[in-house]
């Protein structure tokens, strides 16, 4: 970007069995000096589709974007679903990486086609609401091209900045790969966006086809017959009828609300409580019947569950959700984790305010975990906006202290810097974050695996990078205690498991199969090992990523103090089971020892 020059290159073979995060890390990790400004022009920004990403291999179209934090100061891979992915890997593009940094005069987009990549003057289209800026590039690129980029809060270099994507079908971006401030690295680049049209491509070609097809069809078999991700509805064994069966189709990942809720584990008013009074109102169950009421009302409405983020994704956890009183879109999706910043953490049970938090969140850039944290910070220190105290519950007021990010006043920083320099702005020190990116929706007091995750994983506090909820409490590939503090291997196994996932372009839901159905996790191993023409070894492929992930952090400046929880995790007891997060320090040591 500092002389808006741009090639392509041929796949070095050490990449060639990479895609989404191995290669954003490994990029990173090769290129990028860990000790860099994350927003100056030495830190890179990685985009990379994942190894199935542009085949027919169901929900396996994920995209990773990876680089220098600015949040955690450490390596980052972030990934999300939409349509670039795809389209990437139809045009044959491996990877993207954005390099040094545009004069501050302008704005920039990149446009990849067929064999083609132009870097274009895009200053028209900086400081848009994301909305409206989809709709507009739309409007310049009539095949519905792919977009990610960032909005205003990356533009402004906010640390809470995600990166955007598109849907397929709407001009609702709310396909992002939200965490770690990656937004502010694009906009410190001075890219908006990253439009990509893949017309005139097809689907790439696996080099066992053979081994491929068989995969992806026990892949499939497995992703149908499980009951997190199976079919939408099937009969009733007793009575024949038609009855909802997957609980992603009919609820989304939101159907983690009541069930997170009854285990006393869903953060609550800041990290204070385990359990909200008011969690079935803002529930999957609770968001599927209000489509269903509105489309009663409204036929014509695109309001809907079992929603594809995608082509080609089975499993459909998304929605749209509308407004109530037009049946027009509101957002897309509304899941669980925004669900519970921007509800639950807050102590807003509106439906509606949480859904238009989630839509400004889109507009203006901003990753829904992070600024659900940030509001609940600010409403555990009452802070003014306007002459208004903020406290919890008040969804309005919620909405216009998110709008701040577009001004210029003291409070734009704090609002858009994340949680920790919110608590800085409020004088409010309970702030639960790790690394300095704050945690999502479950709090690790009675459910210490998950605790053992957020504190040495090397993304900052993230439940994605080893979901050991999905046995814990779910009771998926296991039934280990949520209590038992020895949860070091367990982590581990996630960690390492996840970082593969996170790869092959398969969105990340397909363990919840795969973990209880020995075939399909076969099929998915197959389907990759077809692809590819050659056999991976899951767990090195997965463990290499993380010691190299753990590697640019140490070279970064982080020791073992990093691999904590917060303080008050385990000196405040948690209702209601008022338990602290009670896993010893060798424990988490231990995680990662080899
Ligand atoms: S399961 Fe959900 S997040 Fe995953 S690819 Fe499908 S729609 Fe996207």
């Amino acid at each position: 970007m500092s002389t808006l020059e741009h090639g392509f290159e041929d796949v070095p073979e050490k990449y060639q069995t990479l895609g989404g995060r191995a290669l954003t890390s490994n990029v990173i990790f090769d290129e990028v000096d860990p000790t860099c400004d994350p927003l100056g022009p030495d830190n890179k920004f990685v985009v990379a589709p994942g190894l199935l990403a542009g085949t027919d291999a169901p929900s396996s179209g994920r995209l990773s974007v990876g680089g220098k934090s600015p949040l955690t100061n450490g390596i980052k891979e972030a990934n999300a679903g939409g349509p670039t992915a795809q389209k990437l890997g139809r045009l044959g593009i491996k990877g993207i990486i954005i390099e040094g940094k545009a004069e501050e005069d302008t704005w920039y987009n990149i446009v990849l086609s067929k064999d083609k990549c132009e870097i274009v003057e895009a200053g028209k289209y900086a400081g848009m609401g994301l909305y409206e800026l989809i709709t507009k590039v739309w409007e310049e690129y009539p095949n519905k091209p792919g977009i990610i980029g960032c909005g205003i809060a990356g533009q402004k270099l906010m640390k809470s900045a995600g990166v955007f994507g598109n849907n397929v079908e709407n001009s609702d971006p709310g396909r992002y790969a939200g965490r770690g401030g990656l937004g502010a690295v694009l906009g410190s680049k001075r890219v908006s966006a990253i439009i990509t049209d893949d017309t005139g491509t097809r689907n790439l070609r696996p080099a066992d086809r053979e081994l491929y097809t068989t995969g992806c069809s026990k892949l499939l078999d497995a992703l149908d017959e499980h009951a997190v991700t199976g079919v939408l509805e099937k009969p009733d064994p007793e009575t024949g009828k038609m009855k909802p069966y997957g609980a992603l189709k009919n609820y989304g990942t939101n159907v983690l609300q009541n069930i997170i809720n009854e285990a006393g584990a869903l953060p609550t008013r800041n990290w204070h409580e385990g359990r909200f009074e008011g969690a079935t109102k803002i529930s999957g169950e609770a968001v599927h019947e209000f489509i269903d009421k509105v489309k009663e009302k409204f036929p014509d409405s695109t309001a809907t569950y079992a929603h594809a983020c995608h082509d080609g994704c089975v499993m459909k956890c998304s929605n749209i959700v509308p407004y109530e009183d037009t049946g027009e879109h509101q957002v897309g999706c509304l899941e669980y984790e925004s669900v519970w910043a921007l509800g639950t953490n807050c102590g807003i049970d509106d439906l509606f305010y949480v859904a238009e938090l989630n839509r400004v969140c889109n507009d203006l850039g901003i990753d829904t975990i992070e600024a659900g944290n940030i509001i609940s910070v600010a409403m555990d220190g009452k802070i003014e906006i306007d002459g208004k105290k903020l406290d919890f519950g008040d969804g309005a007021l919620s909405v216009e202290l998110l709008k701040k990010v577009t001004t210029n006043e003291p409070l734009a920083k704090a609002v858009g810097d994340g949680a920790l320099a919110m608590g800085k702005y409020a004088g409010i020190t309970h702030v639960a974050a790790v690394k300095g990116q704050s945690l999502p929706a479950y709090d690790p007091r009675p459910i210490k695996g998950i605790g053992v995750t957020y504190a040495t994983g090397p993304q900052g506090g993230c439940h994605t990078q080893g979901y050991t909820i999905a046995p814990e409490i779910l009771q998926i590939g296991g039934k280990p205690d949520p209590r038992d503090i020895k949860k070091a291997e367990l982590s581990r196994g996630f960690q390492a498991t996840t970082a593969y996932i996170d790869s092959t372009g398969y969105c990340l839901f397909i363990a919840f199969a795969i973990l209880d159905i020995e075939s399909g996790l076969n099929g998915m191993v197959e389907s990759i090992n077809g692809f590819l023409g050659t056999e991976i070894d899951v767990g090195k492929y997965g463990a290499d990523i993380i010691s190299k992930e753990r590697e640019f952090n140490k070279r970064a400046g982080m020791t073992e103090k990093d691999d904590r929880l917060p303080e008050f995790f385990k000196t405040e007891p948690l209702p209601p089971h008022n338990v602290v997060f009670d896993v010893p320090d060798e424990e988490l040591d231990s995680v990662h020892q080899d």
